[in-house]
């Protein structure tokens, strides 16, 4: 097929442009006390398209703390460790509540809805620790071969400073210890989520680091094949329906297109053959999704008129 060019910069101009007005809508994330800390006005975009051209806008070039965008990247380096039998484990289906959320644990025996709520990154996680030996420096090795910075690493001080305020997460973790969806130690276990969630990228880099998501599950900058394209296809699946909590429906009304969200306001933003797009504004909304980030995307999606449906 005869793809048109497009020209992806002077959208993103556009629309950083018609963000202005905005930037007191939202809240910074306070409740991971590093978190606040963070200059609450940056914006940053930064696109990638299937020819490997880069565009990008703002402060997309700034370092944040991706948060639950490493949730995508957690659930891949389990699901090549694994494969199917994961899913015994951690369901599919959207979860419509908060990503913290503890009541539907209870009813589903300890089975996390899906990958993207803490529960199901925590499952995750345990299935890492169970899997590898190292799997800190597995994960690190893992994403810096994806994003192409051999240098990517943690934000120790946001990982230790949402350790010492996870109650939320200890409690998510010991309800499910007890259902038996918990192999190894629980401080183990959440010592290696708060470090996944601490990761720190740019949005080129972030952006650069999902491709494999935009490319059947090949990584462009290498040509490896990360998962299969079956794969690559469930885990935008998978985000289409879970990678913004109880707004996923939302996200997909307004933007239309797999995507993840963090706390850190970033968002990442997959174009299945066409794109990979991330963008960072730290304000969130009420459901804990990046404000501007939304209406940026949106309006990426609708100037370009490209969306997956
Ligand atoms: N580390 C955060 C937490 O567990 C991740 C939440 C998020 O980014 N939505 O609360």
């Amino acid at each position: 097929t005869n793809k048109a060019h497009i020209n992806y910069q002077l959208i993103l101009e556009q629309v950083f442009d018609k963000m202005t007005g905005l930037e007191n809508s939202g809240q910074v994330a306070t409740y991971i006390p590093q978190l606040a800390k963070v200059d609450a006005n940056k914006l940053g975009i930064h696109l990638i398209d299937s020819e490997q051209s880069h565009y990008s806008v703002g402060d997309a070039c700034e370092k944040f703390s991706i948060q639950s965008i490493a949730k995508v990247l957690s659930l891949t380096l389990a699901l090549k460790a694994r494969g199917d039998s994961l899913w015994q484990r951690v369901g599919v289906e959207p979860s419509g509540s908060a990503f913290n959320s503890l009541v539907q644990l209870e009813y589903e025996k300890g089975r996390p809805r899906n990958p993207f709520i803490n529960a199901g990154a925590i499952v995750v996680c345990d299935v890492l620790i169970s899997e590898y030996r190292q799997p800190k420096s597995e994960l690190l090795k893992f994403i810096r071969a994806l994003s192409g910075n051999a240098k990517l690493s943690f934000d120790p001080a946001v990982a230790e400073s949402e350790k010492r305020t996870s109650y939320r997460n200890n409690a998510l973790a010991h309800l499910m210890k007890d259902f038996g969806n918990i192999d190894n130690d629980i401080e183990t276990v959440l010592d290696l989520y708060c470090y996944l969630c601490s990761i720190e990228m740019t949005c080129q880099e972030m952006a650069q680091t999902f491709m494999y998501l935009a490319d059947n599950g090949v990584n462009p900058l290498t040509g490896e094949v990360v998962v299969s394209s079956i794969e690559a296809k469930r885990i935008n699946a998978i985000m289409q329906l879970c990678g913004f909590y109880d707004e996923a429906g939302e996200f997909s009304f307004t933007v239309g297109l797999p995507g993840k969200s963090g706390v850190g306001g970033g968002i990442i933003a997959i174009h299945p053959k066409h794109y990979s797009v991330a963008v960072w504004s730290p304000k969130l909304n009420s459901k804990g999704n990046s404000f501007i980030g939304m209406k940026v995307l949106e309006a990426i999606t609708t100037i370009s008129q490209s969306s997956i449906f």
